[in-house]
């Protein structure tokens, strides 16, 4: 398949592999922001390509283990009201709130349904005009555009029975908090190239020299991951920090323009909490007021909400990239796919995941 075989083609990955180990003369800790590019170093065993003195850790670039407890009890407050749809991703469903997840409330009879586009919500709305069709938004820059558009649709067609239960976080907020951290450790970043097709990397500039930290926007294949901790250790030797487009053949510096408008036609920035790390201010998306009748958490208060975890679950030191997931004791034991204590083993961008499904080459 094209723009995805050539990215792993055996012999330019260990040509690759072989330079990176040729520039290397001091210990670095890069961390890779998303979690799909956690998901591809595992599977494919690259960490055991990379020179021993660099650390690779992982980020809290998985949109399904940021999302807070106290939006996953609020969402399975309203999926549990008569008259209501409640329409979401598939992995959103197995994500447990304080008490139970949406998969159970569905099999108790709940009307949760999966979906594969925030549209087919829309459409669901359309053919339900005497219920109550509420989208489970959550998600990164990624999602918020689609997202953003199913609101714009359904306001343009006067569904009035459709809402957003929207809770959308930010990248660059989350690298600056990490950043300003006392213990950061981060010397690198390979930013998400599926946020920055949206985005652009304009937006990265101000990071890389405040901080002087170089970033590389990367892809997810292995060539790709390889090719961006090159150029991001090429610069940590050179003792440079810019900002490196690896993920060329998707993104542009600008980004998809079209996609922002949207984007901030329906929301806005505000301050949102990320789940097991806290938080962190302008790093989310809400409604604008021109969409407050489209917003679920208005339209559905819930008077109480939870905000403490007691399960043992440690995600958010793994989100921070602080401890590993086979460093949890609850790994594989008491947390695993199948009963899942926390979010990064229910998704597959979830770090915790990764190591189970592919602990056999860890
Ligand atoms: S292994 Fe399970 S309990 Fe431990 S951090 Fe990961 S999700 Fe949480």
């Amino acid at each position: 398949m094209k723009y995805v075989d050539e990215f792993r083609e055996s012999s330019l990955v260990k040509k690759w592999a072989a330079a990176l180990h040729q520039i290397t003369t001091s210990p670095w800790t890069i961390m890779e922001v998303c979690g799909g590019q956690t998901h591809a170093i595992v599977k494919f065993g690259l960490q055991d390509l990379l020179p021993e003195q660099i650390r690779l850790i992982h980020g809290p670039g998985c949109p399904v283990c940021v999302t807070p407890i106290e939006i996953i009890d609020h969402a399975l407050y309203i999926a549990s009201l008569p008259n209501v749809i409640l329409c979401s991703y598939g992995d959103m469903l197995r994500v447990p709130g304080t008490q139970t997840n949406l998969l159970t409330l569905k099999a108790k009879g709940a009307d949760v349904r999966i979906v594969y586009s925030p549209l087919e919500a829309v459409e669901i709305a359309a053919l339900n005009p005497t219920k109550e069709v509420i989208f489970f938004a959550v998600g990164f820059e990624t999602t918020a555009a689609p997202n953003a558009l199913s609101a714009y649709l359904a306001k343009k067609r006067g569904l009035h029975n459709f809402s957003l239960l929207a809770s959308h976080v930010l990248v660059p907020p989350a690298l600056e908090y990490l950043l300003q951290s006392a213990d950061n450790q981060v010397q690198g970043f390979l930013a998400a190239g599926h946020v920055c097709t949206i985005t652009g990397y304009s937006g990265y500039h101000r990071l890389s020299s405040q901080y002087r930290v170089p970033i590389v926007v990367t892809g997810f294949e292995p060539l790709d991951i390889l090719q961006g901790i090159y150029f991001c250790v090429k610069m940590l030797e050179n003792n440079e920090a810019a900002v490196v487009n690896q993920y060329q053949r998707c993104v542009s510096e600008q980004g998809n323009q079209t996609a922002q408008e949207i984007v901030d036609r329906v929301f806005k920035v505000v301050e949102r909490p990320w789940r097991g790390i806290g938080t962190i201010e302008s790093s989310g998306l809400g409604l604008q007021e021109a969409y407050a009748d489209l917003d679920a958490s208005l339209r559905f208060p819930m008077k109480e909400c939870s905000l403490v975890e007691e399960n043992g679950c440690i995600s958010g030191l793994v989100l921070l990239g602080k401890k590993k997931p086979s460093q949890c004791p609850l790994f594989g034991n008491k947390c695993t796919p199948e009963m899942p204590l926390g979010a990064p083993m229910v998704s597959n961008e979830g770090a915790c995941a990764a190591y189970y499904h592919y602990k056999e080459l860890i």
